[in-house]
């Protein structure tokens, strides 16, 4: 038997097991790689992990408690855990250069929570300790501790502004991230709608954050970290930059020099989902002064790390150490390029005008279309994209004005940029066959639209296609 056939085995039979139990989950998995397969997934955010990766989070590792940390848990019999987690920490600071990482977080959203509360800690709470004499919080006496209290409410976070790219645990009110911080957002320059170092540096100058912090969700171009650290330094902000979404093309050496975050940050966070094709987790690095506080992620925040997720992660971090990961990063950059120049090409029109890393946000008004309109025609024409919000948008945050489009999950399929301008002719038709419908007053509909059928079945016709030349799990056949 050939690997595959006795991975295939192996994955029949354990479905079959959870079939005696909840049949219905046992089906809706059966589904979900059979839905995976048939969709052009250009969710910028998604991934496919490898099948080491998602094997390995299927076992026993994940019934062991081991609150702590390497060598000093709260919880006996933890050697294999610390196994686990000596290992993937040592390939993400191997990996990235780092002199510290922490790869408890189960999401990107957990990893910036104790980012914030790690910063917090060594800043705020450390010097107050001195000040009042203290070896740790519980000794201090009410009085004192309800100062320090309010002084981790008075401090101030910069970040990016939600519709600019920025991700909302950057300091969104709806996010806690806003609601333990004063918040201020920088944008981007409206002419060109590139980050703007001298506007961000003019209020870094004025607001005086505690914490600067850089990355985004939703930018389709690369930051100059140097710059970010410049200001930072200016103002004696805490750098802090969440590659949640370019991990990956870190990673892979596309990001070298200035676009490499980690020798600038004082703590970079990341997931290990999106371009890093890891499982569904969050990590965080951080320069020697900063691990002390982030290795408290628990009790700080967090309580016992998933074992079996830390584990997946040491397997995807040693893939990505490879030249094969070097050569999918570059492909995923290349393939978002062709993407963009493919739109381009066709008349369309995208944020900053073109993508240099895995991001490409098309604006769809010049199809009449909101986000919303323009999502869906795509979706039942076989193409999964999500709407996403351009710099001031007139549609507000629902029904948004554009797409995000983003390469890392097809790429790791296999696509190749001719592949990409396939797609973007596909993407270019779909949306000039789709009309919006017009209200009862004769006004435009944000939401509804008619598609004529035939050119919803030429773009399935021609992503099934595309599909069944880059098969997804090739050989893993679970009938
Ligand atoms: C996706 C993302 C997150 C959150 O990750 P989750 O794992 O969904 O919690 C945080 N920051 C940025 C910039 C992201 O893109």
């Amino acid at each position: 038997m050939s690997d595959l056939e006795s991975i295939s085995s192996a994955y029949r039979t354990l479905l079959g097991v959870i079939e005696q139990v909840e049949p219905r989950i046992a089906q809706a998995t059966r589904q979900e790689l059979t839905d995976q397969r048939a969709s052009l997934k250009l969710i910028a955010s998604e991934n496919y992990a490898s099948l080491p990766v998602l094997a390995t989070m299927g076992t026993w590792l994940s019934d062991k408690y081991a609150e702590g940390t390497v060598g000093h848990r709260f919880y006996a019999g933890c050697q294999n855990v610390d196994t686990v987690e000596a290992v993937a920490a040592e390939h993400a600071r191997e990996l990235f250069g780092a002199e510290y990482a922490y790869v408890q977080p189960h999401s990107g959203i957990d990893a910036n929570l104790t980012a914030y509360w790690a910063i917090l800690a060594h800043k705020v709470e450390t010097p107050a300790l001195a000040e009042f004499g203290a070896k740790g919080v519980a000794e201090l006496s009410e009085a004192d501790w309800e100062t320090l209290r309010h002084r981790f409410g008075e401090q101030r976070l910069l970040g990016m502004s939600l519709d600019a790219g920025g991700h909302l645990t950057h300091g969104f009110r709806p996010n806690v991230s806003g609601k333990m911080f004063h918040q201020r957002s920088y944008g981007t320059d409206p002419n060109t709608e590139l980050l703007d170092y001298d506007a961000l540096a003019a209020q870094a100058r004025e607001f005086r954050p505690l914490v600067i912090v850089a990355g985004y969700s939703a930018y389709p171009r690369r930051v100059n970290f140097a710059k970010m650290r410049e200001i930072a330094d200016e103002v004696g902000a805490v750098l802090m930059v969440d590659m949640a979404h370019f991990a990956g093309l870190v990673a892979g050496k596309v990001f070298t020099g200035d676009e490499d975050p980690v020798p600038f940050a004082d703590v970079v966070t990341t997931t290990t989902h999106k371009s890093l094709r890891g499982p569904r987790g969050g990590m965080i690095l951080a320069t020697g002064e900063y691990a002390p506080s982030v290795d408290r992620g628990c009790p700080l925040v967090l309580g016992g790390p998933l074992s079996h997720v830390m584990a997946a992660k040491a397997v995807a971090l040693a893939e990505a150490r490879t030249a094969e990961f070097r050569t999918y990063a570059q492909n995923v950059a290349d393939n978002a390029k062709a993407l963009a120049e493919g739109l381009l090409r066709r008349d369309a029109r995208l944020v900053t005008g073109g993508t240099d890393n895995h991001i490409v946000l098309l604006d769809v008004r010049n199809f009449g279309l909101t986000g919303r309109q323009a999502e869906s025609a795509l979706l039942e024409s076989g193409i999964v994209t999500n709407r996403n919000s351009v710099p001031n948008d007139p549609n507000g945050a629902w029904y948004t004005t554009g797409i995000r489009l983003g390469t890392p999950a097809l790429t790791s399929r296999g696509f190749t940029t001719s592949d990409m301008d396939e797609v973007a002719g596909m993407i270019v038709d779909v949306l000039r066959s789709t009309k919006p419908t017009t209200t009862s007053t004769g006004a435009p509909s944000k939401a509804k639209y008619t598609l004529p059928e035939q050119a919803r079945e030429a773009s399935l016709t021609a992503a099934d296609t595309l599909l069944a030349a880059h098969p997804l799990y090739p050989g893993l056949d679970l009938s």
